[in-house]
């Protein structure tokens, strides 16, 4: 008989010994009851969820660690933020993040979030969506705060191209073709020409003008950047033939969990912040399994302390999230449980680092080791050694009796 799968993944959660910590690194300093229990009846391990040292992005680890090759399916992050947006994306399309940002009539940019504006996004992306350039239909949707995502669609299209947003104050870029193709130079055009009509349609829109009318910054344009093709992935259903479903407070995981055919669970409380409801999501997870045969679990918090450089706050996150897993225990008969990160985000670094992450599995079946505690050292020692994060699926699977064999 099958069992089910939990993938709990504490991004960014991996780090290195810290000074504040005593030399220790956020995990190994915080008390983490559960994750040790864990740790103690199964096995830990170290992965690389690339490869090793290579700095994987939130997106691309995701993607590896379902089992996708991201040097094949993965030209930029637009698609994986569009479809977190539940935008319903075809392959061929072309994605990308953006930002409503103000300009003055020059075209400088002079607020790149346009006040970090929160309201009437809503409207302001309503009168660009369904606009046709050139024959390709433009689809537009705001997103938190001064986000958005736009997608083209049409015939003809590529993503090579340059960024409009200039990441700075200053004059917007010009969109230029990345290279020799018919396809980046029109692609490149269509998105200048976006960026045109935007200024157009929103300067004069009730929305600005009330902002103005308040002394608050319009968002009298739409910068676009980060493109990419949005690639054909097989479904986890037809590669697997598992029903995989997936909870994230974060767009950018949403969507390539979307990508990967999984059904995304909305938790009332998952925001992807620190003061998620992690307890909510833990739960929300073993009920999807009543029905699911698998369920990916992204708790945004502790890369948010790595990028801020916050080790204390680090350790204190994941002794946050290490109680909500108390549950965990009732589903171990029938539930093979991993927990990871997507990569590590040391606090010392405040970004991405190529190191390898914490690994543990636990269920009925799973070889044991010496290991007792959860931590970056403990499961370097620990009897699963080091792997990629492209086999971790692989394992889990046979782990859970769900894969076939391969060979007589
Ligand atoms: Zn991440
Ligand atoms: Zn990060």
């Amino acid at each position: 008989m099958s069992m089910k799968l939990m993938l709990i993944i504490l991004d960014g959660m991996g780090d290195r010994p810290s000074e504040k910590l005593g030399g220790k690194t956020p995990l190994e300093a915080a008390q983490t009851p559960n994750m040790d229990f864990l740790a103690k009846i199964g096995i830990s391990g170290i992965m690389d969820p690339i490869a090793p040292g290579i700095r994987a992005g939130s997106d691309t680890a995701h993607l590896s660690i379902l089992g996708y090759d991201p040097y094949e399916v993965y030209t930029g992050r637009g698609p994986f933020e569009a479809a977190g947006e539940g935008l319903d994306l075809k392959h061929g399309d072309i994605a990308f993040r953006c930002n409503f940002s103000t300009v003055d009539e020059k075209m400088n940019v002079v607020d790149r979030r346009a006040g970090r504006i929160r309201e009437g996004t809503h409207e302001l992306a309503k009168a660009l969506d369904g606009m046709e350039i050139d024959g390709v239909k433009v689809i537009f949707k705001e997103s938190v705060e001064h986000r958005a995502v736009l997608v083209l669609r049409g015939d003809g299209l590529s993503p090579k191209i340059s960024d409009a947003d200039p990441h700075d104050l200053g004059p917007i870029h010009k969109v230029k073709a990345l290279d020799d193709s018919e396809e980046a130079k029109r692609t490149a055009e269509i998105v200048n020409e976006f960026v045109k009509r935007s200024y157009e349609i929103l300067k004069e829109h009730p929305v600005n003008l009330k902002r103005m009318e308040k002394g608050l910054m319009p968002a009298n344009i739409v910068l676009p950047r980060g493109a990419g093709v949005v690639p054909r992935l097989e479904s986890m259903e037809k590669r697997h033939n598992i029903r995989a479903g997936a909870i994230a407070g974060v767009s950018i995981v949403k969507g390539v969990c979307r990508l990967a055919g999984m059904e995304i669970i909305d938790v009332k409380g998952a925001k992807g912040s620190a003061d998620s409801d992690f307890t909510a999501k833990i739960e929300a997870g073993m009920d999807y399994l009543k029905k699911g045969d698998m369920v990916l679990i992204n708790m945004k918090a502790p890369d948010l302390f790595g990028h801020d450089g916050d080790p204390e706050g680090k350790k204190n996150i994941i002794e946050k999230i290490d109680a909500s897993m108390e549950v965990l225990k009732d589903a171990l008969d029938n539930t093979i449980i991993a927990i990871t990160a997507d990569h590590s985000t040391p606090c010392d670094v405040m970004d991405h680092s190529g190191d390898p992450v914490p690994l543990i599995i636990a269920g009925k079946g799973v070889r044991t080791d010496d290991i007792e505690v959860f931590g970056e050292r403990a499961a370097a020692k620990g009897g699963i050694g080091r792997i990629k994060g492209g086999d971790l699926l692989n394992i889990l699977m046979q782990l859970a009796g769900l894969s076939e064999k391969f060979g007589a």
